[in-house]
C-alpha cells in the first residue's frame, strides 16, 4: 500500500514545534487584552459567495485559491481563505452594530489557499487575525498598527519595519486608477501578459506585479497619494502625525494596494528580516466599504492578519529563545511487580496533588527506568522497591544533586509540595 503523506502544501505541528506555536498564541492573547480586543471563532467554511464578495472576485483569492465544494445538501461552501468575511458576516447575523463602538475582536486559526507551495507559503496556513469595526477615526488605524508593531516586537523580533500606503475611497480612487490606466497604456509594450489583464480586472494590482520586466513601469507609475480627495489626504496625515509623534519609522510604498473598491484609506503591512522573499508577516488596512458589500449596514473597519508559520519560522531563523515545555516534576520508578502497583498508584496520587509525574510501562527493568527519568529530565525520581513497601517508605533521588534521600510514604506528598513549592 502507498504510504500515506500529509497533502501538499499542509504540515504536521509536531510536539516540538508547540514551545513556539504557544508562545506566539499567547503573546497574542496577551497583546490582545492589553487593547481591549475579544476572541470570536468563526466556522471554518462558509457560503462560497460570502467570499466572493468580500474577498473580491479578480483577486488571486477567489479566481485560483479558493477550496470551494459542494456538500453532500448540495450547498456550496468554501473553505475560508482569510478571516475578515467571516467575522463580519458574524457581526452583521448577530446585531452587533448596537454594541459599544469599536467592537475589536480577534480571531486565531487555519486558513486555506491553493497557492504554489514555498518557503512560508503553504495551503494550510494560520493567522492571528484583528479587526475594530464601526468607527472611521484613524487614532484606530494607529492602534491597529501598534497593536501589530507591540506583538511582533515582544515576540523577540528584530528588523521590523512599516510599509504604509493610501488606497483612496470611491470618491478619489477611480480619478488615480483613470491616470494610471492611462499612463500603462502609453508603456503597454513594456508590461507582462499578465498586467494587461489586470488592467481590465483589477488595474491596482499592476502595482504589485512581481515580474521584473514590470518593475521600470512601476518606478515611473503616477502614485496615488498625489490624487486623494481631502478626506483620504486629511486621514493619512493624521495616522502619519500619530505614527511620527510615537516615534514608529515606515516607509511609504506606493505599490502597496489591495485593489478593492471596499478597501479605503490606510494599508500596511510590517516586513521582517530572515526569511527572504517572503518577508511581509503582517498585514493590514481599512475596509470602509465591506459590510455593505456583504449586505450589512454601511460601517468601517479596519484590521490585520499576522501568518503565524512566517513568524514561526523566523523566530527560529533570528534564534529566539522561546519558553521549553515543563518538565514532569516526578518520574516513578519501581522494583518489582508488587511494587508496579504501588506505581502506578502513587502516580496517580501525585497528579490529583497536582504534582506532574510519569512512569514507565511493559516489562523494564530499574536502569532502564532510570535511564528514562533522565529522558524526561524529571526533578524527583521515587523508587519503590518491596523493602521500601515493607517499611513505609520510599527512595527519593534530586535529580540534579543526586542526593537520595528515605521519606515515609505518610509524609511524601506533603515533602514534595513543600520541596516543589507549591502552596497547600
Ligand atoms: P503575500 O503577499 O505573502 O501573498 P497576502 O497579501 O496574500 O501575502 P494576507 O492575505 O494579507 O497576505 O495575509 C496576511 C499574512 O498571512 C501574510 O503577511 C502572511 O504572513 C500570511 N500568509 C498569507 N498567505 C500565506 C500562505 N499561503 N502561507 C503562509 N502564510 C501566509
Ligand atoms: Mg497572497
Amino acid at each position: 500500500m502507498a504510504r500515506y503523506r500529509a497533502p501538499r502544501g499542509t504540515f504536521d505541528i509536531l510536539p516540538e514545534d508547540w514551545p513556539y506555536w504557544n508562545y506566539v498564541i499567547s503573546k497574542a492573547r496577551e497583546v490582545a487584552a492589553l487593547y481591549g480586543y475579544q476572541e470570536i471563532e468563526t466556522p471554518i467554511f462558509e457560503s462560497t459567495s460570502l467570499f466572493v464578495r468580500g474577498v473580491g472576485e479578480g483577486t488571486d483569492i477567489v479566481d485560483k485559491e479558493m477550496y470551494s465544494f459542494k456538500d453532500k445538501g448540495k450547498t456550496d461552501l468554501t473553505l475560508r481563505p482569510e478571516f475578515t468575511a467571516g467575522v463580519m458576516r458574524a457581526y452583521v447575523e448577530h446585531g452587533m452594530h448596537t454594541r459599544p463602538k469599536p467592537v475589536k475582536l480577534f480571531s486565531i486559526g487555519p486558513l486555506f489557499r491553493y497557492e504554489r507551495p514555498q518557503a512560508g507559503r503553504f495551503r494550510e496556513f494560520h493567522q492571528f487575525n484583528v479587526e475594530a469595526i464601526g468607527s472611521q477615526d484613524p487614532a484606530l488605524d494607529f492602534e491597529i498598527m501598534s497593536m501589530a508593531w507591540q506583538f511582533l516586537e515582544e515576540l523577540g523580533f528584530k528588523g521590523l519595519s512599516f510599509q504604509i500606503n493610501s488606497t483612496g475611497c470611491p470618491k478619489c480612487r477611480p480619478i488615480y486608477v483613470e491616470a494610471l490606466k492611462k499612463y500603462y497604456m502609453e508603456h503597454y509594450d513594456e508590461i507582462c501578459e499578465d498586467d494587461k489583464r489586470r488592467l481590465e480586472r483589477n488595474p491596482l494590482r499592476v502595482l504589485d506585479c512581481k515580474n521584473p520586466k514590470c518593475q521600470p513601469v512601476i518606478a515611473g507609475a503616477p502614485k496615488i497619494t498625489d490624487y486623494l480627495c481631502d478626506e483620504c489626504r486629511d486621514h493619512f496625515s493624521a495616522l502619519r502625525r500619530y505614527l511620527d509623534t510615537a516615534g514608529k519609522k515606515y516607509t511609504l510604498n506606493h505599490r502597496l494596494v489591495r485593489g478593492l473598491d471596499y478597501y479605503t484609506k490606510t494599508v500596511f503591512e510590517v516586513w521582517a528580516e530572515g526569511i527572504g522573499a517572503q518577508n511581509a508577516v503582517c498585514g493590514g488596512g481599512r475596509y470602509d466599504g465591506l459590510v455593505e458589500e456583504i449586505g450589512g449596514p454601511p460601517t468601517p473597519g479596519v484590521g490585520f492578519a499576522v501568518g503565524i508559520e512566517r513568524v514561526v519560522m523566523m523566530l527560529k531563523a533570528q534564534g529566539v529563545k522561546v519558553p521549553e515545555p515543563r518538565a514532569p516534576e516526578v518520574f516513578v520508578a519501581y522494583l518489582g511487580e508488587s511494587a508496579k502497583e504501588e506505581a502506578v498508584m502513587l502516580s496517580q496520587e501525585l497528579r490529583s496533588e497536582h504534582i506532574s509525574a510519569i512512569l514507565s510501562f511493559d516489562k523494564r527493568g530499574l536502569k532502564g527506568q532510570l535511564r528514562d527519568a533522565n529522558r524526561w529530565k524529571a526533578k524527583y525520581t521515587i523508587i519503590i522497591g518491596e523493602e521500601e513497601i515493607a517499611r513505609g517508605e520510599v527512595t527519593v533521588r534530586d535529580m540534579e544533586s543526586g542526593e537520595q534521600s528515605n521519606i515515609e510514604r505518610k509524609t511524601l506528598i506533603g515533602w514534595l509540595r513543600e520541596k516543589l513549592g507549591k502552596k497547600s
